[in-house]
């Protein structure tokens, strides 16, 4: 599962920096929280927070892992690139601006503990569970909540749940729904306009405080780690997939949405690595 913000973790601070953290982040930054794919660090002001995007990659609830070098500068890139698209059109983010090529400047929010999913064809979990063959188009937008627990592998729960276990208010409820129809009209939009299907994808959704009002807005990430992508033409996956069905090298397919939309890095693969030049 894709890291979020703890709800009301309190901060880590004991816990060990991960080696693969450059110095200079490590001397300025104060860990808040590490996910699977994700670090949290304090961000310069109250109410910000600096996410790290690591090349960690996992599937199946962590029992798959690997480190997949560039990963995380595409995602930051793309994640910048869908979420500064959302604000543009009235949707609102946690993205405050990207800080360098894997660090992004957030606003700190309360996360929603459960995963809402989109799907407009089926695929994964949902060809499993209801028998459905993988890229049935599904007659429309379905959207799903996963509760947020690793130890349970995030169960699919249905709205009495959310409602009876306190997790999300009728209003939220209504509220995360209207955001993931946005995301998915937008995202969809953006990935015909290059040739790609947007089979699903998952968001997270979280509390942002202003004096004693909240409102939702879209936080954690959108990118191929947490959408289904698929090439319109050939078929090809162009996401997470090549890493849990070993179909190819990840790398490629990620480079390949972030070429088609134009956000492509220059050095993606140089950036853990640098190379001493006399
Ligand atoms: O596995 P499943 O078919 O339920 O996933 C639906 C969508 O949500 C996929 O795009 C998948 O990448 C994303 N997802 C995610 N993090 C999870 C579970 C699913 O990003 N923990």
């Amino acid at each position: 599962m894709a890291y979020s913000q703890p709800r009301n973790d309190p901060p880590r601070s004991g816990h060990p920096i991960p080696s693969f953290v450059p110095e200079t982040t490590m001397a300025r930054r104060k860990l808040v929280y590490e996910g699977k794919a994700k670090i949290l660090y304090e961000g310069p002001e109250p109410g910000t927070l600096v996410q790290y995007f690591k090349d960690d990659a996992t599937a199946f609830n962590a029992e798959k892992r690997d480190v997949i070098e560039g990963k995380g500068v595409l995602n930051n890139r793309l994640s910048e690139y869908f979420m500064a698209g959302l604000s543009a059109i009235g949707v609102p983010t946690h993205f405050i601006r990207r800080l360098n090529m894997r660090e992004q400047l957030i606003r700190s929010v309360e996360i929603i503990p459960l995963e809402v999913v989109v799907r407009n064809v089926a695929a994964g979990s949902m060809t499993q569970r209801l028998g459905i063959a993988e890229g049935t188009q599904l007659p429309r937008p379905i959207v799903e909540f996963y509760y947020k627990d690793d130890a349970l592998g995030d169960p699919l729960v249905s709205e009495e749940h959310i409602l009876a276990f306190n997790w999300a208010s009728h209003q939220d409820l209504d509220d995360m729904v209207g955001l993931a129809i946005r995301v998915n009209d937008f995202m969809s939009g953006l990935m015909r306009g290059v040739g790609i299907q947007l089979v699903d994808f998952k968001i997270e959704i979280g509390r942002l405080w202003e004096n004693d009002f909240q409102r939702l807005i879209v936080a954690d990430e959108i990118s191929p780690d947490s959408c289904r992508l698929w090439d319109i033409e050939t078929g090809q996956k162009l996401d997470k997939d090549v890493f849990r069905r070993d179909l190819g090298n990840l790398t490629d397919a990620y480079t390949e949405v972030a070429r088609r939309l134009g956000v492509l890095p220059t050095n993606a693969t140089q950036i853990t690595k640098p190379t001493l030049i006399n």
